[in-house]
């Protein structure tokens, strides 16, 4: 999926991608700077936008830690400057919300930052007595230990608002979510979380500072909004709507050059191998090359892989997400009344998914208009 980001590393295992409403962040803090007739050097201005990196950081592991404590860890996630959010991952089910557990996890980032601003404040008090801490300006160039103190204090304080995606709002969410489906909550909490952006953006007449947090919580909206349509077709399209019903077999008795020679001519590249009506294994076009070319001509047989899931046409593509990734298939046997009727490759549902999504897009823009 676009998340309009670049890869940023791993901390604890978890896939750190920065979006690029930090570049804004940048421009905007050289432009400010300007306007404030500081004496803009391109080094304090980096700097400081690297301490808004660096408390989102350490904000988001606060998440992490608690998070991986309950056993939920997200595989990747993506930095904006008020918060992160979580990478969707169609692999994974939808985590049932818990009120104690979320509220564990969502309070553990603000509860870091407020942390690092006190200890901040702490240390700023003993190296500098008279830097006055309430004085304007909260976050400027000209005074980065100051920033760092408010900087985080920021952070935390934003991520108290119930604005999804921002740690209030994923609160709201599972409030919602006790009396009403997770669908319907998501949407919900994403709506209030649009409100939340377009007021911030309003309020930048005041202070172009919140106009910044506006555009960022924007974006963060939109990729949240993004993976929510995304969930949804997961959970309620079936695999008798998506599934390739036009597809060849092979038999265990073919041989491998027979095999080759059928695969040809379709474009599949995982083939069903069913012996008297009966699904025996699967194979891949791939590995009947491979084993071609190293060991000669030979049955199918003796190359297809035994171990496989087989799937009910009324199951969900999310369960069939997760069949396929839990034993690293490329191809899931859909069948009814122990029939073959269809198959599902991994191929097949990224294409159908990208496409159930945006044409249920373009029926919601419809209505809408
Ligand atoms: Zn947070």
């Amino acid at each position: 999926m676009r998340t309009w980001s670049v890869p940023a590393g791993r901390i604890l295992g978890i896939e750190v991608r920065i979006h690029l409403t930090f570049a804004l962040l940048l421009v905007f803090v050289s432009m400010n700077e300007q306007l404030a007739h500081n004496a803009v050097t391109p080094v304090r201005g980096a700097a400081l936008v690297a301490i808004f990196f660096g408390a989102v950081v350490l904000h988001e592991l606060g998440h992490a830690l608690v998070g991986r404590q309950s056993g939920i860890a997200p595989k990747a996630i993506v930095l904006f400057p008020t918060g992160g959010v979580t990478v969707f991952d169609e692999t994974q089910p939808d985590i049932p919300s818990s009120g104690g557990r979320d509220l564990r996890i969502a309070l553990a980032g603000p509860v870091l930052s407020f942390l690092i601003a006190g200890l901040a404040a702490f240390f700023l008090r003993i190296a500098n007595p008279h830097d006055r801490i309430w004085a304007d300006p909260y976050v400027s160039s000209a005074n980065l230990p100051h920033s760092l103190v408010w900087a985080n204090l920021w952070l935390g304080l934003i991520n108290l608002l119930p604005a999804y995606p921002l740690d209030g709002g994923r609160l709201l969410r599972s409030w919602f979510s006790r009396s009403m489906d997770p669908v319907t909550a998501t949407r919900r909490a994403i709506n209030l979380g649009r409100g939340f952006a377009f007021a911030f953006m309003l309020a930048g007449w005041w202070n172009s500072w919140l106009a910044v947090i506006g555009v960022c919580l924007f974006f963060a909206v939109q990729m949240e909004d993004r993976s929510a349509v995304f969930r949804s077709v997961l959970e309620t399209v079936r695999l008798e709507d998506i599934m390739l019903t036009d597809f060849a077999t092979l038999s265990p008795a073919d041989t491998l050059e027979d095999a080759l020679e059928k695969a040809v001519h379709c474009l599949q590249d995982d083939f069903p191998v069913v012996r008297g009506g009966d699904m025996v294994g699967v194979v891949s076009r791939q590995k009947l090359l491979q084993t071609l070319r190293r060991e000669g001509n030979g049955y199918v047989q003796a190359v297809m892989n035994r171990i496989f899931d087989v799937a009910q046409k009324s199951e969900s593509l999310s369960s069939a997400f997760r069949k396929l990734s839990a034993r690293n298939l490329s191809i899931i046997p859909v069948v009814d009344n122990q029939q073959l009727v269809g198959i599902v490759t991994l191929q097949n549902l990224m294409h159908s998914m990208a496409l159930l999504a945006e044409t249920r897009k373009l029926r919601k823009a419809a209505l809408e208009s």
